[in-house]
């Protein structure tokens, strides 16, 4: 007899197993379909840190959220707030207002409960010190509306929630791709999949996709987001390559978002072509509002200090692809070394050091020399030295009269030993996916839905434009995928 599903979840990622959570918590016999080796699974979710954008009002949340956190953790710490209006500022501003209002609604008002119901689940939370609070005067201060990450980061989050699923019986089959829907014209039925170079079709009341963008495909990369997309490194997954969204519009789903755009940032210039489970997001270079970012001509090209880091370093990977050769030097002086995160002390980094700028220049491969030394003299003589530098709040310390100003945290380059590294655009994820309405439903191209398809997680469109609030990857896989998986759950029954 064929097997039969209520809920056949597409993907095995963060939005996958809140799906598929969600839809077992209604009563449903859940399948989840991962392309991937067990090995390789967890899609892009495993290579997070696992940090995650959550609304909350004080305290009193955090400890909801980190029931385990020490009173000299609270002594200690200064967790401000970030309510639902500061996401929702944060949303229309990074993109610029394009986002839509219904989905972000749930975006920013589910993303508390929705993070309490996987703690429920056994999904533990910790507070990102270090990254996202610096200690200044003996007190940690939270500064970007990113306070939270899941116990072991990625692999931590993908960890535990594969046991959360296994738990509740929920069966996960890897290496087992799908390769497109069983519609019968009115509803979807189940997926046609490929498992050890079989195919066969699996049966289920329902379907939800959660099986990522389009990010790990050359091709599509180069089609939708532009030339030169094809040269850019994917920072995690290879198996996210537009398959959810091609399966849905093969049978008249209608498409949504910013096609052009992704979430790309400044990696390694050497890095593999996709990530490596090994190292992680480690590749990723985020300390670059200390320093300054120097590209082939010698010049600097964008404003470092624009803004917090995590309201820019989604959109910098592109500018740092548009530069001649697609790489660029963040250049460091010993006065801010200490400000470098973790990932500038691993092995696999492309680094020069020098006591002498004039020696510094020579080793940045690919830098005109002479340009550079300009670059740095000028830039030194416009930096407004009587504001003082405060990496907690966004200080006013710029530069002033340059053709790009840095406009927070500039410091002169001028005390050895120099230190550059060189960063091209590492993408992670894209944007454009498929129309959805408020209940996780896939609409057709007349925004009707169709029976029994349902989405959540990178594959949908008309979230994030331009740029993106760190952290709001998970959040919007955890809130998505739990409306996708609860609804699912409930179609069955109709
Ligand atoms: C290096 C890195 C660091 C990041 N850091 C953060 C962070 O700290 N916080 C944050 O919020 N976001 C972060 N992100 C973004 C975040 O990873 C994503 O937004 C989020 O994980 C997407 O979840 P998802 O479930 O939609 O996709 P994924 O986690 O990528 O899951 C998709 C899954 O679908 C599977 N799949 C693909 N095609 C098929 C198919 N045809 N059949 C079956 N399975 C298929 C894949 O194997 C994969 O397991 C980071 C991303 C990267 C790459």
């Amino acid at each position: 007899m064929a097997e039969a599903f209520d809920v056949i979840v597409v993907g095995g990622g963060n939005a996958a197993f809140c799906a598929a959570l969600a839809a077992q918590e209604q009563g449903a016999k859940v399948l989840m379909l991962e392309a991937s080796s067990e090995d390789e699974s967890g899609g892009n979710s495993r290579f997070t840190a696992g940090s995650v954008r959550v609304v909350y009002n004080g305290v009193d949340d955090i400890k909801t959220l980190v029931p385990d956190l020490t009173p000299q953790e609270i002594a200690e710490t200064d967790f401000g707030t970030y309510t639902a209006d500061q996401f929702f500022d944060d949303m229309a501003r990074v993109t610029q207002n394009r986002a839509d209002p219904d989905l972000v609604e749930l975006l920013v008002t589910r993303s508390f409960d929705t993070f309490c119901w996987l703690r429920d689940k056994g999904i533990r939370f910790i507070p990102i010190y270090g990254r996202q609070a610096f200690k200044i005067d003996g007190k940690f201060k939270f500064w970007g509306g990113l306070t939270v990450e899941s116990v072991g980061g990625g692999p931590g989050l993908i960890k535990m929630e594969t046991e959360a699923a296994r738990k509740r019986g929920i069966e996960i089959r890897y290496a087992t791709r799908a390769l497109s829907l069983l519609f019968d014209g009115v509803r979807v039925n189940g997926v046609r999949v490929r498992h050890d170079g079989a195919e066969s079709d699996l049966h289920a009341k329902a379907v939800v996709l959660a099986c990522g963008g389009f990010e790990s495909n050359s091709e599509w990369r180069t089609r939708y987001l532009g030339p030169g997309w094809d040269l850019a490194k994917v920072r995690g997954t290879r198996f996210n390559t537009g398959d959810g969204i091609r399966m849905a519009t093969d049978i008249g789903a209608s498409t949504r978002g910013n096609w052009s755009g992704c979430h790309a940032v400044q990696w390694e210039m050497n890095a593999p072509e996709f990530g490596d489970l090994a190292v992680g997001d480690q590749f990723q270079k985020h300390s670059y509002p200390f320093c300054v970012l120097i590209n082939a001509t010698g010049k600097r090209f964008v404003d470092e200090g624009a803004d917090f880091r995590n309201y820019t370093y989604a959109k910098y990977g592109r500018v740092v692809l548009e530069q001649p050769g697609q790489f660029a030097w963040q250049v460091f002086d010993a006065k801010v070394k200490h400000m470098q995160r973790d990932e500038y002390k691993i092995r696999q980094i492309t680094k020069v050091t020098a006591d002498t700028l004039e020696e510094f220049a020579k080793k940045l491969e690919g830098v005109n020399a002479e340009q550079f030394l300009k670059t740095i003299a000028e830039y030194n003589a416009a930096v407004k030295n009587d504001v003082p530098f405060n990496p907690n709040i966004k200080d006013g310390r710029r530069t002033v009269g340059l053709a790009i100003d840095k406009s927070n945290w500039a410091n002169t380059i001028d005390t050895p030993p120099f230190e550059g590294y060189a960063v091209t655009c590492g993408i992670t994820f894209t944007f454009g996916g498929l129309r959805i309405n408020t209940d996780g439903e896939v609409l057709n191209t007349d925004y009707q839905p169709i029976r029994g398809l349902y989405a959540a997680g990178e594959l949908v469109g008309g979230i994030f434009y331009f740029n993106y609030p760190g952290g709001s990857g998970l959040t919007s896989g955890a809130v998505f995928g739990k409306i996708a998986g609860t609804s699912a759950a409930r179609a069955g029954h109709n």
